[in-house]
């Protein structure tokens, strides 16, 4: 299985430096924007095309830079067409792409930049530059990665190098199922191996919580001020709840990924495509729902369990909270009580719901277990609470500023 996963470094250049990384974009943006032009004149979306109709005169242009800046230059005007092209095909009236503040400079992973911990040495059109940046904690992870590709992004006055990192983990054989049920308030666990069921819940009604009182903050900030001042403000609480909220759903998903790796469970999730479309309750309880970003827990988890050896597993999960996990009859839950109609099974619809996630793995399709072990089995809930025991003015331990967020998981 292949771990990838982004992580951001802040540069500090020299005075001198700087004005080479600030010529380096100009130069660059340039090049994308007439790789761009060309791109839709031809309507040329193959990259042997687009670089037949510009390599020449881009190198002309542009003798003192190292000619892979070209082939960024190709592969990132080649991405903005494509999807210009797709949204079009979606909508009418989106304006023609252009590259007028391109703030990223795409850099290949073998010609362009030599990553060391703490210094980036770059190509440039004055030689190369060795440019120093700070390691920060959460990076020391990535120490045994491997460095695949990279970009320059700017932001105002500060450069940032992106790295990709890669590593390989070792698939590792499960023992049982994990069925994993994401709601509201809380993620509820059925373990499933042969001969027992065990349930965990993971408390994070407090991402519930952060997200009302930000909601609420946001409405009364729209009310109260306007314009920049407004703006500005916005812009602040979002970033500080999005960082709140971001650090417990890593704290959560931390703790289902070490059940994971000390039950040697294989993660099963629900598919959660389409489930806007699913979950239509009017306006006011669909804010509500989905307030818990459902896919960025999952992701997270996925990704830990990965870090760990385990892959995950999607299934369909209809009538997940509807069926009856022992005889399979299907029975409406009445608020979070689920009462079965034929065979009497009494229990909380959330661990109902993770219990048939987990035995909806095709390899576990139906683990025989009599209904008086289940039974018993449900009394024994072991509860997690994930509080936030960050301190109001500035939470963000530096780790989470550059956690999974940006990353993606990749599929072998
Ligand atoms: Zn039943």
């Amino acid at each position: 299985m292949l771990l990838t996963e982004t992580c951001r470094f802040r540069l500090e250049p020299s005075e001198e430096q700087r004005r080479v990384l600030e010529e380096l974009f100009e130069a660059y943006a340039g090049m994308v924007r007439e790789c761009l032009e060309k791109a839709i004149e031809l309507n040329a979306t193959s990259r042997k095309k687009l670089h037949e109709a510009v390599y020449r005169e881009l190198r002309a242009r542009f003798p003192n830079y190292p000619s892979h800046y070209i082939y960024t230059a190709i592969t990132m005007a080649l991405a903005i067409f494509k999807s210009y092209r797709r949204m079009s095909r979606k909508k009418r009236d989106v304006s023609k792409p252009s590259a007028k503040n391109l703030n990223t400079v795409l850099l290949d992973d073998t010609h362009l930049f030599w990553f060391r911990w703490g210094e980036v040495r770059l190509a440039t059109h004055r030689g190369h530059v060795a440019i120093p940046f700070k390691v920060h904690e959460h990076a020391r992870k990535f120490v045994d990665f491997q460095v695949k590709g990279s970009r320059l992004v700017r932001r105002g006055d500060a450069f940032f190098l992106h790295v990709t990192f890669r590593k390989t983990v070792e698939e590792r054989e499960a023992e049982g199922v994990l069925g994993i049920d994401v709601n509201e308030r809380s993620i509820d666990l059925a373990i499933v191996k042969p001969g027992y069921v065990k349930f965990v819940r993971v408390d994070v009604s407090e991402v519930k919580y952060i997200r009302d009182r930000y909601f609420r903050k946001r409405r009364s900030i729209q009310k109260k001020t306007s314009g920049k001042t407004r703006a500005g403000l916005l812009a602040k609480y979002s970033e500080r709840e999005r960082r709140r909220v971001d650090a417990l759903l890593h704290r959560a998903s931390k703790i289902v990924a070490d059940i994971v790796a000390r039950e040697r469970v294989r993660p099963v999730m629900e598919d959660l495509r389409g489930i806007r479309e699913r979950i239509d309750y009017g306006r006011v309880l669909n804010r509500r729902l989905h307030s818990m970003p459902f896919r960025r827990i999952q992701f997270y988890i996925a990704y830990k369990s990965v870090e760990r050896g385990y892959r995950p597993v999607y299934v369909d999960p209809e009538n997940s909270s509807r069926a009856c996990p022992i005889c399979g009859a299907v029975n409406k839950p009445n608020g979070h009580a689920y009462k079965c109609g034929k065979c009497g099974l009494q229990a909380d619809r959330h661990q109902v719901a993770a219990w048939n996630l987990a035995t909806r793995h095709p390899m576990w399709g139906a683990l025989p277990l009599p209904p008086k072990a289940t039974e018993a089995s449900w009394a024994e809930v072991e509860r997690v609470v994930i509080k936030c025991r960050l301190r109001d003015n500035g939470l963000s331990p530096s780790s989470c500023r550059d956690s999974p967020r940006s990353s993606r998981l990749s599929p072998p």
